[in-house]
């Protein structure tokens, strides 16, 4: 049997949870983190992988609010217990906040070769409104401080902050871009449920853009980044050529992968497992012996096309109707139906030289499409 080659490690800590955040992490727990690292080595230990790994993907929570002896430890387990390829691309999310150099030398020093800072914006009343507890002078401090040992480096930015202009945004944009990193990813602002943003909404502190300036911002990420230099190669994922993010395209071209950490994901032969979000429970139930996945599924040939079909439409570059055929064994007009005929009618969809693609206003209403789809 294929082992994945594709790792995934959820590293759940953060100093403090952003308002707008829903993520599988711990704020405030750094006491955690011996027991958390004693499970992870305990759960890496149960699935011994043999093939060399082409991609090992560090992401939280914030994998390096971990001190440093812990950060070296993670490294230390991670190194002993994987093979990596000549050629692995392996990345590392990293916030400005506590960024010591050490904990830079340490990634580096392990092989660390892609580091994806999460800088949100540039505008400290925008990081303020956002509860990052980094100022813009050290998110330019860190990120030099990450160019000068990693020679692939991808910079986060959020949009449609309450009250950011569209000026604001592009001023945020031409920054990163005179930084000159290897990726840019950037995200319009989402209120869930259950975060403090979503709370200070609903009582009229927060005020949501309207979804006409939302639209222009995309627009212009998407005209001031290809300007620049960068691909647009996935909806919010823009690349210099040559540094598209190896690891996330194994998730969107259906690849197969294995998660460890609280609420990690895996997807082994046809099965989808979880593990469970809340990361105590994950320890307890590693460090007794149990087994800690929360959901489980094996789907059905037709849910593993669909999900194909609709991770696939994350790419601009979108799906080869042929191709896509001879993988799965199913036509895409089967599949599709009438909605893939609707969806090309609104305008969302285009199918050009055999090949299917989100249009330009199809990439900013992509989560109607993935729903039609489902
Ligand atoms: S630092 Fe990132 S992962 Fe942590 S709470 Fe803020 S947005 Fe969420």
């Amino acid at each position: 049997m294929t082992q994945p080659r594709a790792v995934y490690i959820h590293v759940p800590f953060c100093a403090h949870r952003c308002g707008y955040c829903d993520f599988t992490l711990i704020a405030g727990r750094d006491d955690l983190a011996g027991a958390y690292l004693d499970a992870l080595q305990a759960e890496i230990e149960r699935s011994p992988l043999t093939e060399p790994l082409d991609t090992l993907f560090l992401g939280g929570g914030t994998p390096t609010q971990l001190d440093e002896p812990h950060l070296q430890r993670l490294l230390d387990v991670l190194c002993s217990a994987f093979r990596f390829s000549p050629d692995i691309e392996f990345n590392v999310e990293a916030n400005p906040d506590g960024l010591t150099d050490a904990k830079l030398d340490a990634l580096a020093d392990a092989g660390v070769n892609r580091l994806s800072l999460g800088v949100q914006s540039f505008e400290g009343r925008f990081l303020s409104l956002l509860e990052r507890r980094h100022s813009s002078a050290s998110a330019v401090d860190a990120f030099n401080r990450c160019r000068s040992r990693f020679p692939n480096v991808s910079l986060d930015l959020i949009f449609a902050v309450p009250g950011q202009t569209l000026d604001d945004w592009r001023r945020d944009l031409q920054t990163a871009i005179d930084l000159q990193p290897n990726q840019v990813s950037t995200y319009g602002l989402t209120f869930e449920k259950g975060t403090t943003f979503w709370t200070r909404r609903e009582k009229g502190q927060l005020d949501q853009a309207d979804d006409s300036l939302e639209r222009e911002m995309y627009g212009a990420a998407m005209d001031q980044l290809a300007a620049a230099g960068f691909e647009h190669y996935e909806i919010s994922s823009f690349a210099q050529p040559g540094f598209r993010c190896r690891h996330n395209q194994v998730y969107w071209n259906g690849g197969e992968y294995l998660g460890f950490g609280p609420g990690a994901a895996s997807f082994v032969g046809g099965v989808r497992w979880q593990n469970h979000r809340s990361t105590t429970t994950w320890i307890r139930k590693i460090l007794a012996g149990k087994d800690a996945v929360g959901d489980r599924e094996q789907l059905d040939p037709e849910a593993s096309a669909r999900e194909r079909l609709i991770l696939g439409l994350r790419q601009i570059e979108g799906i080869d109707v042929t191709a896509f055929q001879a993988q799965t064994g199913f036509a895409l007009e089967a599949l599709g139906g009438e909605v893939l005929g609707q969806l090309q009618t609104q305008s969302l969809l285009e199918l050009t030289n055999g090949v299917l693609h989100l249009t330009r206003e199809g990439r900013f209403f992509y989560d109607t499409v993935a729903a039609e789809l489902v």
